[in-house]
């Protein structure tokens, strides 16, 4: 058994398991040497009334790291020649920078502002940045993560959680790029133009680069990237999250809340309540301490997207409903995310790299561990061509790298993913209820490698047999009535792909 799986009688609202004692975990929001320690409390001066927070402005600001970068000067407009540029200053775009410098190869990573600390609050599984030897870069981890399924069972899972601390991770990759000899551009790309064995990369300041590869990280909203159908057909996450000072809340300061499935705080509105029982949101949850936590009300995936104001009163009537007085709102973020949905075309010209490249997990939105584990991988392909020894450019170099990122095993298991993906857009509220409550009681090896990306087709294959062994019966019928038609497209998209 993978996970410890309780049952209890719903509490009061207000009274919902709390046990740690507020100041148990020392726990300063941030490292990141311009942000406020929060164990300096910030003063409540425009309190939310039970619930009602959406009023509230983000207390802190955009930051920047502190660097001195070596910039390309806009006032030399000789064009500059390198081996690789990387489009994009995201996590993807640094990391793949950091790894490909590291062997002696020429990159320049263009971005309008490479220094600012990246806007979103990331998570991930301990285990999967302890094994990039990035696990310094979290700033908080949680030995346990909690599922409620409903109001009357919880499921505790023995498997460590991290907030990604964008500053210690920025710092620790582009202080390796510095000392590999990376050059930033502060600029936006905003043209390309490719001959036989080179690209021009045009950049809003007139700016103009050369290079043998040029790397799209620029993000979900890339320009420079073809698809394979015009209407890629994702799924959408969309998420509404606050960083928030709040005077209590009701949850386990060792426990990281993965999912949220209750649905009693939306006893007096009937609305939402049948709009949740169709189309589901839940509750993510990172408790600081007693006074600190991250709130994000998200849907999973959904086609059409659901409706962000939707997302936002179904919290406010959760938080409403849990007790939690928002005192301020230190950071907010509108959370969207694209899955699953087409791969770029392969190969072509461009390599495309993190969001838009098709790694984000299509059934749960994850990417960042993903892609700091690929960079080494595509690193490889792009020094096996352009290292020292060897000097392949053109259209060799493309097929390599696209190759390395998207090899056909990882085309296979992909569309897997998305078949989970295409399941998940079928379950109402009891229908994700019944699928996850089977999902966790899955061994830890089936569900930890499903969310982390790390199964084989085969795998994949036993992992189904035996979530339908545990699944209720009703859960049984939900996927023998919901699932034929995604698994039909599955195989037919895994066939193209194995004759194309
Ligand atoms: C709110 C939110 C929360 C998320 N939380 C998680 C999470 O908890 N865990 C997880 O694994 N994943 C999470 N994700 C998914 C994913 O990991 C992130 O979207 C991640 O930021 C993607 O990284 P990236 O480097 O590909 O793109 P981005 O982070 O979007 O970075 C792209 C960079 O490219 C720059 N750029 C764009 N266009 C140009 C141009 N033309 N020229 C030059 N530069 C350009 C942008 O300014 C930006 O700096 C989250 C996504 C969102 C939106």
């Amino acid at each position: 058994m993978s996970s410890l799986s309780i049952t209890f009688f719903s509490p009061p609202p207000h009274q919902i398991f709390r046990s740690t004692p507020p100041s148990s975990i020392p726990f300063s929001y941030t490292n990141c040497s311009k942000t406020p320690s929060l164990t300096t409390n910030i003063r409540a001066n425009n309190t939310s009334k039970f619930g009602s927070f959406l009023h509230l402005k983000p207390v802190h600001k955009p930051q920047t790291l502190d660097f001195d970068l070596p910039l390309l000067h806009s006032s030399d407009h000789r064009p500059r020649k390198f081996d690789v540029v990387i489009i994009g200053a995201g996590p993807a775009g640094i990391r793949l920078a950091e790894q490909v410098s590291t062997y002696g190869i020429k990159v320049c990573c263009v971005d309008p502002d490479p220094l600012s600390l990246w806007p979103n609050n990331y998570g991930v599984w301990f285990d999967e940045f302890e094994d990039l030897d990035l696990h310094d870069c979290l700033d908080k981890t949680w030995p346990m993560t909690c599922v409620y399924i409903d109001d009357g069972s919880a499921k505790y899972l023995d498997r460590s959680y991290g907030r990604v601390s964008r500053s210690k991770l920025k710092e620790k990759l582009v202080g390796r790029c510095i000392s590999n000899g990376v050059t930033f551009h502060k600029a936006k790309v905003w043209k390309i133009e490719h001959q036989e064995f080179e690209s021009s990369i045009l950049c809003d300041d007139n700016y103009e680069l050369k290079a043998s590869l040029v790397v799209d990280a620029s993000g979900f909203s890339s320009d420079f990237i073809d698809y394979n159908t015009k209407h890629r057909n994702h799924g959408y996450q969309i998420a509404h999250g606050i960083l928030a000072e709040v005077e209590e809340h009701p949850f386990d300061l060792d426990k990281m809340v993965l999912m949220d499935w209750r649905d009693s705080h939306l006893g007096n509105e009937p609305n939402l309540r049948e709009n949740n029982k169709k189309r589901p949101t839940f509750l993510y949850a990172m408790p600081f301490n007693s006074n600190l936590i991250f709130l994000e009300e998200t849907s999973l995936v959904s086609r059409p997207m659901l409706s962000y104001m939707e997302v936002k009163r179904r919290m406010e009537a959760r938080l409403r409903h849990l007790g939690i007085r928002v005192i301020n709102v230190l950071e907010d973020e509108k959370c969207l995310i694209p899955m699953g949905g087409s791969l770029p075309r392969i190969p072509q010209n461009v390599l495309a790299f993190g969001g838009n490249s098709g790694v984000v997990h299509p059934s749960t939105g994850y990417m960042v561990a993903r892609t700091m584990a690929l960079a080494p991988v595509v690193a490889g392909a792009i020094v096996e061509c352009l290292g020292s020894t060897r000097m392949i450019r053109g259209k060799q170099l493309y097929a390599k790298v696209w190759d390395r990122l998207w090899p056909i095993e990882r085309r296979f298991t992909r569309e897997f993913y998305c078949f989970g993906m295409e399941t998940l857009l079928k379950l109402d509220l009891s229908g994700s209820r019944n699928f996850f409550d089977a999902f966790f009681d899955l061994e830890p090896c089936y569900w930890q490698g499903f969310l982390s990306s790390r199964l084989s087709l085969m795998e994949l294959a036993s992992l189904c047999l035996s979530l339908f062994g545990h699944a209720s019966n009703l859960s049984r019928f939900d996927i023998v009535t919901k699932c034929p038609l995604p698994l039909a497209r599955m195989m037919s998209n895994i066939a193209l792909e194995s004759i194309g």
